[in-house]
Parts: structure tokens; sequence; C-alpha cells
């Protein structure tokens, strides 16, 4: 197949008045840019903006409300604030401290999210390493802490505008691998971040490369997360050191390993471009598995129509639907979330129009702080109508697979919004709270 040659440039706050597209918007939506990019992170490259974004459509259409900083991303008065300052030019300080105060109130848990399931070493926490569930262990290294491109309703957004540091994040694997020789339980580490896919690959070499120790033969799969699949394909076609990863991941499956590469495609257009199938093949060919995990997003992805498209032409490019996820409650939580049942609705109309091969998909799921919560559908129990639910990962492995039921209430966006029926308890005692989601 043929792909032309992208060469990569980030865009972000400071250089967006230079693309040819944004001069065309309207002085609006200009301001708006720069008003909510003051305050959250924002950044795309010349691949989402010319081959993914239909500017035709703006500033409805979902790939410019995926990347782009929408004005509902800010409460009224804090946009109104920041606006305010940017029109009258104030001091660059000025600004910055109003800025801060906003991202201060929009992230609840400036101690860093990622500190929570860390585990210990020799009575030191283990740097970059969360292991929360029995068989699989998140790395976050360090060179992988950025994206491609940033989704507005990113979740891990206080890291990009550095108001979380990235100490928690590893130099290298040396006490992941360590951590690993003494738990024999893990069968699967993951690579996440930000997205691991930035790295270059003689970066990546150094964390992967520890892992394929004959020591370590019970880690069975390596799981790279990664949106460079719909962000930046080229990563794995024509970038200088494409054929390099290949070999890389080639050598992890020759060592008698799994690769999974956990796939965040949003929308069907990310699965239409030469360089994304020619990517994908390329995955392929090679022995990865790529299965495709999203969440489900207003002004994205909000349709059962475009789910369907997705999951379809996922699996007719050989990949495999994995999850698609609730979104969580931090950041610009007010302006992309959904309730649980518009959620489920919009999950089921797409299950629906998928033959078996696509229905491996698992949704609406939320990553809760007791575990990973399925939401089944809506029954009638004890004459209470009821969101059933169960457990797809737990704290407690026998918590997994209990169906377990909750008042139906309309207006939920949350795990912490849902409560037993009544007269009943939850055969868990550990629920979520505001105060805990976000570090889960
Ligand atoms: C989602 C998740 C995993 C992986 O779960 P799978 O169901 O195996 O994909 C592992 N650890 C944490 C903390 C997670 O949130
Ligand atoms: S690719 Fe992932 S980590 Fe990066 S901005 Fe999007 S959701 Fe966040």
């Amino acid at each position: 197949m043929h792909v032309s040659v992208t060469r990569y440039k980030a865009y972000t706050r400071d250089n967006v008045h230079t693309l040819p597209q944004y001069q065309r918007l309207s002085p609006e939506l200009q301001f708006d840019i720069q008003v909510v990019s003051a305050v959250l992170p924002f950044r795309v490259n010349p691949y989402v903006v010319d081959e993914l974004i239909d500017w035709r459509h703006v500033p409805e259409d979902p790939m410019y409300q995926l990347t782009f900083p929408q004005k509902g991303m800010l409460a009224a008065r804090d946009y109104a604030e920041v606006a305010a300052l940017i029109k009258k030019d104030a001091p660059k300080d000025k600004l910055q401290a109003v800025v801060n105060k906003i991202r201060l109130r929009l992230n609840p848990h400036p101690a860093g999210q990622i500190q929570y399931n860390v585990p210990v070493l020799d009575d030191e926490p283990v740097p970059g390493v969360q292991h929360k569930y029995h068989e699989t262990v998140l790395f976050f290294p360090s060179a992988g802490q950025t994206c491609h491109a940033y989704c507005s309703y990113c979740f891990r957004w206080a890291q990009f505008v550095g108001l979380e540091d990235l100490k928690f994040a590893a130099r290298e694997a040396g006490q992941l691998v360590e951590y690993l020789k003494r738990h024999p339980e893990v069968t699967d580490v993951l690579f996440t971040g930000g997205d691991p896919g930035i790295m270059k690959t003689r970066v990546m070499e150094r964390y992967i490369e520890p892992l394929l120790t004959p020591e370590l033969s019970h880690i069975h799969t390596i799981r790279i997360g990664t949106k460079a699949l719909a962000y930046w394909p080229q990563r794995f076609v024509t970038d200088d050191d494409a054929d390099d990863l290949l070999r890389l991941l080639e050598r992890v499956i020759a060592s008698g390993r799994h690769v999974a590469i956990m796939a965040h495609f949003s929308l069907p257009r990310e699965l239409n471009t030469p360089v994304a199938q020619e990517a994908i093949r390329r995955l392929r060919d090679i022995g990865c598995e790529i299965r495709m995990q999203a969440p489900v997003v207003r002004h994205v992805n909000d349709d059962s129509n475009r789910w369907a498209r997705l999951w379809r032409e996922g699996v007719r490019l050989g990949m495999v639907p994995y999850y698609m996820f609730v979104i969580r409650d931090t950041g610009a939580k007010n302006y992309y979330d959904m309730t649980l049942h518009d959620a489920l609705h919009i999950f089921q109309g797409a299950y629906r129009k998928l033959s078996g091969l696509g229905r491996t998909v698992r949704g609406p799921v939320m990553s809760a702080t007791p575990g990973k919560v399925l939401i089944h559908g809506i029954a009638n129990v004890d004459g209470h109508r009821a969101f059933v639910l169960s457990f797809i990962q737990a704290r407690h492995a026998d918590w997994v697979g209990r169906p377990f039921f909750a008042q139906y209430d309309l207006s939920a966006t949350w795990f912490y919004d849902l409560k037993p029926l009544p007269g009943r308890t939850w055969f868990f005692t550990e629920t979520s709270s505001p105060a805990h989601t976000a570090a889960d």
C-alpha cells in the first residue's frame, strides 16, 4: 500500500495560529481555543488536523470535539474570568495565577492519582508500577507520559500541564523486573501513560528487553496501551524507527510471548486512512493482537451507529473489540460526560448490530475504586427498576462475576452515584466516593 510520509509536528496554544485551518475559523472559535487552552492541555499534529478532522463541520465535528478545546469545557464563570484577562492582555503572572486556581479546582487529587496501588519491594515503593489486579501489572515509563495529540476529556490532563509531576514514572525497568521475579502470579505487563507509543524505539527497547529474561517466563503477555494508531499511525509505518519497533515486538513474540496492542480508537474515521490501515496490517503481520477500547463521550461518540461502524470496521481489519469505558470525573467531565443510562443505551444499540466476532466487546465499564464494574442492563428486581452490574476485575478475585443490583437512577454518571436496592446491601463493602475515584 502506498503511504505518503508526513513529518510529525506538535501544534499547541503557542503555534496553533500558524495552521491555515485555524486561520479560517471564526474569531469566536479562535478565542475559545485561546481561552480554554490557557487552562487545559491542547496538542494536535498535522495528521489529526489534515486527515482526521472534517473542517466543513467544525465545531460539531466529533474529531474536532475530541482534540480541540471547546468553550463548554470550562465552567461559565471560569471561562469569563480567563477571557477577561486575555482580552485586556493582562500580565502573564496574573493570568497564570488564575489559571492555576482553576486547574487545582478541576483536579481534586494534586497528590497524584498514580500513587495509589503502587506496590512495595523491600519496603520501598516501586516507581512507575501499579498492581491492583492479580494477573496484570501496569507500568508507566517516564518517557511515555505525553501523547501524539491530546484528547480533550483525558483524565491524565494534569500531568500534561505540569500540575502533577512525573516522579511516579519509572526511568528504567530494573525495579519492575525485580518486583515481577517475586510475583509469579503476574502474567501481563501493561505499558501505559500518557502514550508509550510516543517513545522512540531505542527507549522502548530499554524497558521491554529486560522483561524477556527466562527468569520472567511467567510473563506471558506484553500489552502496550496506545492511541498512536489513531493519532499518529506513522509511528508504525514511516517514522525513522518504525521498522525497528516492529523488530522489537517480533523479538517479544519470538521469546514465546503474546503482544497485545491496547489501541484507543474513538471514531470509525480513525480506521479509514491508508496509513492507519497499513499500521494495523504491519502489526498483525508480525503476530501482534490489536484490541480496541475507548470511552463513550458526549459530543464525540455518543451515537450507537458510530460505535457499530467502529467495531465492525475494526473486526474487518482483524482487530478485537475489547472495552467501552465510562469517562472519569476529572477535568472537563461536565462537558463530555453522559449518564450511565445513556452509555448503556449506546452500548446496547451498537452491540446488537454486530456479529458474534464483534461481541467480544464489554461495556459500559467503569474503572472504579473496588474494581472494573460492568453495566449489564436494566431489570426489575423485587418490584424495583435496577441496574444489573458485576465486576470484571476486582480488588478481591472472588467478587468477580457475581451479579449485583443498584437502584436505577436516570441521572447517575458514575459508580458512586449508585445505591443498593432498598433494604439490601452489596456483597462488597468498599465503595468509591468522589474523594477516591480518581485514585483507583
Ligand atoms: C483495566 C485495568 C487493568 C487491566 O484489566 P483487564 O481487564 O485485564 O484488561 C489492570 N490494572 C488496572 C489498574 C486497570 O484499571
Ligand atoms: S491518548 Fe490517552 S493519555 Fe493521551 S490524551 Fe488521549 S486519553 Fe489521555
